[in-house]
């Protein structure tokens, strides 16, 4: 029997709200339970299409508070987790390094305890599986490709942080026979994207006509994934992954930051009937980020052998349907970029 009460932590973020939609919708047999501390980047209005659904609840919380974690594993006799539930964004862990370290580390440490216990002489299907990055593995040189045999080498606050939260779920694995899973994915896009990250902050400057900030001379190589294919990929490895292993998911898209970016410029320039050439204008390039990895690059194979996942849209098409996403929700976007969003952008970037 498949698993019936689903806690899926970090649901009201950009990747976990997909990843809620997905199974509210395809599951209705199923409970899902969307635990979410609702910080900055975690916004209820991310998931109003799936709000008063019968099989769907939201409960507020911290996946710091071991407690409150007993309880809830009690009260919904929890037999699955997907743990998106993280602080994600690497510009943040730079000036903020002990923040990652205990909502990333500690708190996928307190989950792990919490399941543990509770699934301790279980007979039915359990299945913790843990959600991390591609930015484990560190930079790639030219024509590599992260396995997941590659060492992990982290290189930023943020992704030793995810490289710890890693060995953590795989020691629990190895020390408890905790039935666990982990994936790696590259960098994901598409709606609901908090504006902090490349993709959305460009789109949204380029709508206001604002500066466009590009780290360095914008060579940084970054995979990109549709995150609707990255939320089919959970649930593929959700449903069929091997327990206690580990499946990179990528896109098999490499873009340079510059061409990216022009390439957005392009897009926006055509659909808000600009003069071609007149975003690129924008185009402002900032000091490096500090430690900034070279190129990403995610070797997939393992998972689509497995599973016979693989993206649904090329990135063309879904690039095509982020940008009208943003343009019919500017609501949204007004929401999200009012209040500690400006405070954030001024430390960041000036006031531009
Ligand atoms: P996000 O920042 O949009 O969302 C994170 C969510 O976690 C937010 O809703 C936030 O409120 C919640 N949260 C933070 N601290 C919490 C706590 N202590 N208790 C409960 N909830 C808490 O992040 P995202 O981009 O959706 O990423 C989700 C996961 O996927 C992360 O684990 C991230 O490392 C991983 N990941 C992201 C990408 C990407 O491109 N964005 C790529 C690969 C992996």
């Amino acid at each position: 029997m498949s698993i019936q009460k689903l806690l899926i932590t970090g649901g009201a973020g950009f990747i976990g709200s997909h990843v809620v939609r997905l199974f509210v919708n395809k599951y209705p047999e199923r409970t899902i339970i969307n635990l979410d501390k609702l910080t900055y980047a975690g916004n209820l209005e991310n998931l109003k299409d799936v709000e008063g659904k019968p099989n769907y609840r939201f409960v507020k919380g911290d996946i710091l508070d071991n407690a409150f974690l007993v309880d809830l594993f009690k009260e919904h006799a929890i037999e699955g987790v997907i743990h998106l539930a993280a602080e994600s964004h690497v510009d943040r862990s730079l000036h903020n390094p002990a923040e990652f370290a205990h909502t990333n580390i500690v708190g996928t440490l307190n989950l792990l305890q919490v399941a543990q216990a509770a699934w301790k002489g279980a007979t039915g299907k359990r299945r913790f599986y843990h959600i991390s990055t591609d930015e484990v593995y560190g930079t790639a040189d030219q024509g590599e490709f992260f396995t997941e045999e590659t060492p992990l080498d982290p290189r930023s606050p943020y992704s030793a942080s995810k490289a710890s939260s890693d060995h953590f779920v795989s020691a629990y694995h190895h020390s408890f026979g905790l039935p666990t899973l982990i994936s790696r994915c590259s960098n994901n896009y598409g709606p609901f994207h908090f504006p902090e990250k490349l993709i959305p902050l460009m789109i949204h400057n380029i709508l206001n006509s604002k500066p466009l900030p590009v780290y360095g001379k914008g060579e940084n190589i970054r995979d990109w994934l549709f995150v609707e294919d990255h939320a089919r990929a959970i649930e593929a490895i959700f449903e069929k992954g091997k327990i206690g292993e580990v499946y990179n998911i990528g896109g098999n898209n490499e873009w340079k930051n510059i061409d990216l970016v022009n390439l957005l410029c392009r897009i926006l320039d055509k659909k808000l009937g600009r003069e071609d050439g007149t975003s690129a204008k924008l185009i402002t390039f900032v000091t490096d980020r500090p430690g900034h990895d070279l190129r990403y690059a995610i070797d997939a194979s393992k998972l689509i052998s497995e599973t016979g996942w693989r993206p649904s849209v090329t990135f063309e098409e879904g690039l095509d349907q982020t940008v009208d996403w943003y343009l019919n929700n500017p609501e949204w976007l007004q929401h999200v970029t009012s209040g500690d969003y400006l405070k954030y952008y001024s430390e960041m970037y000036g006031k531009r």
